[in-house]
């Protein structure tokens, strides 16, 4: 079986296909492109596929070593992966310890590090020795959202794959299984850019859809710029988001987006495609150079959401200035 989870990105496929063809590895890769196109389960899947002796373009799913690796105990793999925002230097040190074990029964011992920009200057520092002067059995895959943020010797050492954004197409088909109603799939391709990865987390929410549509309810409700009604608006976010901040501001944002397109005459570009009557009633609120900037302070809140003490007050100081701006 070919990989089919690095379906929609073509070039990372033929790479990796060929590599794995010809049975011959860099030390390390280093898969990088947006968040939630697909990044690490390209990486399980090459892992995979490094493993298998069976199949010349990918793994067979068969074999005694595919089986071990789909049931989570094949002995030369093994995954560093957090949910913390960083990934700490003991981390790496248990990491680097294992290094000089020989592979139990493949040729290889992979290791897949996802999202490395979460390394810590010194856990980051610490693995380069590892990259420096790699045991010849180790492998290591490395993912990355954020490619700019590596150390350039982590750069300069790794073996460069990039990934895209999705075709919409494939997130809709990718979705099916999770989602029944092709409207329902549509809306969600459309809100997650290009990244799959969002798309299903969107998809796991089961009042997803519920959710934003009361949050474009209240935002657009809200009357000038009276606090009362921002900060009951306010007191709704951290009560109905608070989990998933990211997809809060991923639902405004595009709202935003709509809406500066719309003043723009590029109607064929706009996102929330069922909320027309929505969408047509709050454009004539705005003016153009306010869109950009309530963007902007959008993405600014977002950034100091995670920093600041008080979020509370944080939302507050910026939807009401946003909000004072609607007409
Ligand atoms: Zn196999």
């Amino acid at each position: 079986m070919p990989f089919k989870e690095v379906l929609g990105q073509e070039r990372a496929r033929k790479i990796l296909s060929a590599h794995i063809q010809k049975k011959r590895f860099h030390h390390a890769y280093l898969f990088c492109g947006p968040a939630g196109v697909g990044k690490s389960m390209a990486g399980v899947e090459f892992a995979q596929a490094i493993f298998c002796p069976h199949e010349p373009l990918g793994y067979c799913g068969d074999c005694t070593s595919c089986r071990k690796f789909a049931g989570g105990n094949h002995p030369d793999y093994q995954e560093i992966k957090t949910e913390d925002p960083t990934i700490k230097i003991e981390t790496i040190r248990t990491l680097r310890r294992s290094l000089t074990l020989k592979p139990y029964e493949s040729a290889y011992r992979v290791f897949l590090l996802v999202q490395a920009e979460k390394l810590t200057s010194q856990a980051a520092n610490s693995f380069l020795k590892s990259l420096e002067e790699p045991p010849p059995h180790v492998i290591f895959i490395l993912t990355s959202d954020n490619r700019d943020s590596l150390l350039p010797t982590i750069l300069s050492r790794t073996f460069p794959v990039s990934f895209n954004l999705l075709p919409k197409k494939i997130i809709e088909d990718k979705l099916a299984g999770q989602i029944k109603k092709t409207q329902e799939r549509k809306i969600l391709a459309e809100l997650a850019q290009g990244r799959l990865g969002f798309a299903q987390k969107l998809a796991r929410s089961e009042d997803f859809l519920v959710r934003r549509t009361e949050l474009l309810r209240r935002w657009t409700a809200l009357n000038g710029a009276s606090f009362l009604d921002v900060y009951n608006f306010v007191q709704w976010i951290m009560e109905a988001w608070s989990d998933e901040y990211e997809v809060f501001f991923q639902f405004l944002k595009l709202w935003f987006r709509d809406l500066f397109y719309w003043k723009e005459g590029e109607r064929e570009r706009l996102i929330n495609t069922d909320a027309l009557e929505l969408l047509e009633k709050e454009v004539s609120k705005w003016e153009e150079g306010k869109l950009e900037e309530a963007l902007l302070l959008i993405d600014n809140l977002q950034g100091k959401l995670e920093r600041s003490i008080n979020q509370q007050l944080a939302f507050e100081a910026t939807l009401l200035q946003i909000n004072s701006w609607r007409q």
